[in-house]
């Protein structure tokens, strides 16, 4: 073979493999232009009646029974995590990035114990150096392949994303594998376990169906979501929108994990999941082209919006 065909030959399958592996080039390449650390904080802001601040950082807002939202309004993601409890437990649903310790908050807030659970394993929403006394994770086969004998678990660069912040990802003992679908008693009270991919490969949803609530993760909050990531999934994301609809009352509430602003913690209404369903099929379908080169940005009504890859490289 000729040195110029030898060439080619390469070329060619570098760029076949750069272009499958474009995610993660470019998840790379954001991390390289970053500074690899947190963003300064957000000031502290009105946050109304409704929420107490717990010190300068955390709040906390009362949003059911026995139910709270744990607040960090001045990070700059503005993320919020919330704290379940029942008679015998208490679960935390996220922790956040790990800035300042949310044990702490939530803890004050309850005598039970507490099991973490992620919603997925970004890095906004794992605490990362926070170490609990009970971590849940879902049951999925790609991830209880890679537990080690002794049942740890590392996440992975990709699937965690730290390396834009600066940190690292964490190892945690697992005590709890919860399948999609799960029934998570605390005593008094039962929380429904749901697989809802799309966001990423890992993200699981909680429904509180006595409350009417459910605590959707990255799935579903106010804002701009993300569905062009290393792991994420737009059919996924479609499919999983349609389970939704399928299963939940339209009187149902959706607290998020992000906001865009105050005051509160992010809520959403059944129709907007419905419009999340409608808005996915619109692009998939190619009736909305969207806006912005990468990620672009399709509209979904005027609280979503959802950031994808062209219509060209999404794959349904
Ligand atoms: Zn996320």
């Amino acid at each position: 073979m000729s040195r110029i065909v030898l060439t080619l030959v390469l070329c060619a399958g570098l760029a076949i493999w750069a272009f499958g592996e474009r995610r993660t080039l470019i998840m790379h390449a954001f991390a390289a232009t970053g500074s690899g650390a947190p963003p300064p904080l957000l000031p502290a802001r009105d946050e109304g009646a409704s929420v107490r601040w717990v010190d300068d950082y955390f709040t906390v807002e009362r949003i059911a029974a026995d139910t709270f939202a744990i607040g960090e309004p001045r990070y700059a993601q503005q993320n919020y995590s919330y704290l379940i409890i029942g008679s015998d437990r208490a679960l935390l649903f996220d922790a956040g990035p790990g800035i300042r310790d949310i044990r702490t908050t939530a803890g004050a807030l309850t005598d039970r114990p507490i099991v973490f659970l992620p919603s997925h394993f970004h890095y906004d929403h794992v605490g990362n150096e926070i170490t609990f006394d009970e971590i849940a994770v879902v049951d999925l086969p790609h991830i209880r392949d890679r537990v080690t004998a002794d049942g740890r678990l590392t996440l992975q660069p990709m699937e965690h994303l730290g390396a834009a912040e600066g940190m690292q990802a964490p190892t945690w003992q697992v005590d709890h594998w919860w399948a999609p679908g799960t029934r998570i008693e605390l005593g008094g009270r039962t929380l429904e376990l749901i697989y809802t991919p799309g966001h990423t490969t890992d993200s699981v949803s909680l429904l509180d169906a006595a409350s009417g609530i459910l605590f959707s993760g990255d799935y579903l909050y106010p804002g701009d979501l993300y569905g062009f990531l290393p792991n994420s999934s737009m059919a996924d994301y479609l499919t999983a929108a349609e389970d939704l609809v399928a299963r939940l009352d339209d009187d149902t509430r959706f607290f998020g994990a992000h906001r865009v602003a105050p005051p509160g913690a992010p809520r959403l209404m059944f129709r907007d999941l419905e419009a999340l369903r409608a808005g996915l099929v619109d692009i998939r379908d190619r009736r909305v082209s969207g806006t912005g080169t990468w990620p672009r940005a399709f509209p979904i009504n005027d609280r979503l919006t959802l950031l994808a890859e062209p219509r060209w490289l999404q794959r349904w």
